[in-house]
């Protein structure tokens, strides 16, 4: 059986192209490109032009962008960095401020945090789940280091008004803005200007896993989180993963060449099965769609007990659809979805979620195939009273 993988949010194919590129400089740049000998040199110019090409295209100078192993080490360093540099130079506690459905490579950070004795405000989020800009502003103290929002939720596929935050803080002069981009780079527009700190990987965009961006604009203060050879300008110590940077720099430039079509395309997708789930009583559609949306992620729960995501995802594998409910990085610790709770407040809802996630490769034969099994799934529970049987 052929599967309809639905879990592009997890984890992206590699992009064909992207794929020649990480085979052929796997081989060719095996060469350190620290080292003080020619072959050390061209692999160094190499890295420095793929700087300067993803800098270029993010409206950013080279030296703000920071290779990393992945978001998670983005988020850290972005988060952990800040908060300890901020302690330094300000001394006394220091305030810091996220919302309550990061993922957990950031939400993590701050209940760590806050373990070491950081003031942490968790922003809460309304039924769409999206964070307040004026609760933010209101959160605001005097000893206020940093502010953390996600531009894409990754289970909702919320988008957060990035922009409005941006702005609001651009006044206050010793408070960074922090954005985890992971599922909107690429997907939705995002304007950098405002934004300091803001975190890409490289697994969800078509390159390979273990690369990652944090882009860290010049006037930042931040402690180190890996110490050593002073790689990437000191920030982030380590012998760069060369083929990893060429591949994330061919996945940016074939993202922001093809990004307009796609999101079109998957805009017309996502709205052809909200419409056709809509119909389904036992269906609830928990992303908000329109503008609030993107197009990529769509998360609906059954809103009957029992159902739970865990059966469901087991069962739709067994038809060949390959979905989750959340991350990946939470979905083996937890049986609801810490997101949902705080967006619905519904235990069933939050306990029976099921996210899908696409790419242009899913068309509507696929979407057909995926409303019929949910509705097959949905007629033999309600036959049988129960789904054991159908496991
Ligand atoms: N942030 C978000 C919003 C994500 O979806 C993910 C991946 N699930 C991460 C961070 C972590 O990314 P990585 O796998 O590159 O560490």
């Amino acid at each position: 059986m052929n599967s309809l993988y639905l879990d592009y949010c997890a984890s992206a194919p590699m992009h064909p192209k992207v794929y020649e590129v990480l085979m052929q400089t796997s081989k060719e740049l095996f060469a350190n490109p620290s080292s003080a000998h020619l072959l050390g040199f061209e692999v160094h110019e190499i890295i420095e032009n793929s700087r300067d090409y993803i800098a270029k295209t993010l409206g950013v100078s080279s030296k703000e962008i920071v290779f990393t192993s992945g978001a998670t080490e983005s988020n850290n360093l972005a988060i952990m960095g800040v908060s300890r540099a901020a302690t330094k130079m300000k001394g006394g506690k220091v305030h810091i401020i996220t919302s309550t459905i990061e993922h957990s490579s950031v939400f993590n950070c701050f209940k760590h945090l806050e373990e070491e004795g950081f003031e942490v405000t968790y922003i809460p989020v309304d039924k769409n789940g999206r964070v307040s800009v004026d609760i933010i502003k209101k959160s605001l103290r005097e000893n206020t280091a940093l502010v953390s929002i996600m531009q894409v939720n990754n289970e909702t596929g919320t988008i957060q008004p990035i922009d409005e935050i941006a702005l609001m803080l651009r006044e206050k002069k010793n408070i960074y803005f922090h954005v985890d981009g992971v599922q909107g780079f690429t997907k939705t527009s995002i304007n950098l200007k405002n934004i300091d700190l803001y975190t890409i990987s490289g697994h969800k965009i078509g390159a390979p896993k273990g690369i990652g961006i944090l882009l860290l604009k010049e006037h930042i203060q931040l402690t180190p989180m890996i110490f050593g050879g002073g790689q990437e300008d000191g920030v982030r110590s380590g012998t760069p993963n060369v083929s990893g940077i060429v591949s994330i720099t061919e996945a940016i430039k074939i993202g922001m060449l093809e990004k307009n079509e796609k999101m079109r395309y998957l805009k017309t997708l996502y709205d052809s099965l909200v419409h056709r789930l809509t119909d389904i009583p036992e269906i609830v559609i928990n992303s908000p769609g329109g503008s609030l949306s993107s197009p990529h992620i769509l998360n609906i729960s059954f809103n009957k007990p029992g159902l739970n995501s865990a059966i469901l995802i087991n069962l739709l594998s067994k038809k060949g659809i390959i979905a989750s409910s959340q991350s990946a990085c939470s979905s083996k610790n937890s049986k609801q979805s810490r997101v949902l709770m705080e967006m619905t407040k519904d235990i069933v809802i939050s306990s029976n979620s099921v996210r899908f996630s696409f790419s242009e490769e899913v068309g509507e034969a696929e979407v057909d195939y995926l409303v019929n099994t949910l509705e097959e799934i949905i007629s033999q529970v309600k036959e049988n009273g129960r789904f054991a049987v159908l496991t």
